[in-house]
C-alpha cells in the first residue's frame, strides 16, 4: 500500500518516529507521501525524506497557513517544487471551517499554487473544508494540467464524478470507516481509477479510534473498509490503489511491490 497523505514531520511523532516507520513497513505500507504544508515544515520534511528513501514529498501552503505566509515565499516554494523527491504541490485549497485567513488571501495562495503546479508539471493535493463549491469552481476553471487529488474525500457520488471529469482522484482515509452513507455510496460506485488510500497521520485515526493518533500502519483499517465496500480482496485493493497513486504522482517505483518490500 501507499499512504498518499501523511504528516510524519509532525511533533506528535518526535518521541517514536523510528517505530512508526517500522510499523508502517510491517503493515505493508511500502511508500508514503509527506505533505509539507508550509515554510515551517519544508526543511524538516526534506530532512526526513533524506533519511527515508520510501518517502516522497508534496510541498505547498495549507489554507490555514495562507494568512501567515507572504506571497514572496512563492519563490522558495518554486525551488523546492523542482526537487527530485517532490511529487505534488499542496496541500492547498480553501478552508472556511477553521477561523482562517480571509477568503481572498486563501484564494490567492490557492490559485498561485495551481499555476505553479502547471509550471513544474506536478499534480495538486487539495484540502477543502466547508468550501466545496468555491474549490470545485476554481479547479473547474483552472483545470490543473497534471490533475490532482481531493484529499480526505468525504463527499457524494456527484462530487466524485465532477472530480473525475477534471482528472482528479479521491483520497480515502479514516473518514471512510466512520459510516457516512453518501461517502460509502460514492466509493462503492466510483470508477476504480479514482481510488487512492491515505491516512492524514497524525489526524483522523480510522475506527475504532483507540490510539488517539493516526499513523501509516493504520492504513490497513481503511483498506479493509474499502474491500468491504467494493467486494475486493486485500490484494486487489493494494494493486488498484497502488497503480492509481503511482500513475497520478508518477512515482518511480515498481508496479507491484517486491516480496521484500511488503515483508
Ligand atoms: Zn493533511
Amino acid at each position: 500500500m501507499i499512504d498518499t497523505h501523511c504528516h510524519l514531520s509532525d511533533k506528535r511523532f518526535d518521541k517514536d518516529r523510528p517505530q512508526v516507520f517500522d510499523r508502517m513497513r510491517h503493515a505493508g505500507v511500502t511508500h508514503a507521501i509527506e505533505i509539507a504544508y508550509g515554510p515551517g515544515i519544508w526543511e524538516r520534511a526534506f530532512a526526513l525524506a533524506a533519511q527515508h528513501p520510501n518517502l516522497f514529498l508534496a510541498v505547498g501552503v495549507h489554507p490555514s497557513e495562507a494568512g501567515r505566509v507572504p506571497m514572496d515565499a512563492l519563490a522558495t516554494l518554486r525551488d523546492h517544487a523542482r526537487h527530485p523527491r517532490v511529487v505534488a504541490i499542496g496541500e492547498t485549497g480553501i478552508d472556511y471551517y477553521r477561523d482562517n485567513a480571509p477568503p481572498e488571501v486563501q484564494e490567492r495562495w490557492f490559485r498561485a499554487q495551481i499555476t505553479l503546479a502547471d509550471e513544474v508539471g506536478l499534480p495538486v493535493v487539495i484540502h477543502q473544508r466547508s468550501a466545496l463549491e468555491p474549490v470545485m469552481a476554481i479547479l473547474e476553471e483552472m483545470r490543473p494540467a497534471a490533475g490532482g487529488v481531493l484529499h480526505c474525500f468525504d463527499q457524494d457520488a456527484a462530487t466524485a464524478a465532477r472530480a473525475d471529469a477534471i482528472g482528479f482522484k479521491l483520497g480515502l482515509g479514516g473518514v471512510l470507516t466512520y459510516g457516512h452513507e453518501a461517502l460509502d455510496d460514492a466509493v462503492r460506485t466510483a470508477p476504480e481509477h479514482l481510488l487512492m488510500l491515505e491516512t492524514d497521520s497524525p489526524y483522523l485515526e480510522p475506527e475504532p479510534r483507540s490510539l488517539r493518533r493516526n499513523e501509516p500502519a493504520l492504513l490497513t483499517r481503511v483498506a479493509q473498509r474499502l474491500c468491504a465496500l467494493r467486494g475486493w480482496t486485500p490484494a486487489e485493493a493494494v494493486s488498484i490503489t497502488r497503480r492509481n497513486a503511482r500513475e497520478l504522482f508518477r512515482l518511480p517505483i515498481a508496479a507491484e511491490p517486491a516480496a521484500t518490500e511488503s515483508a
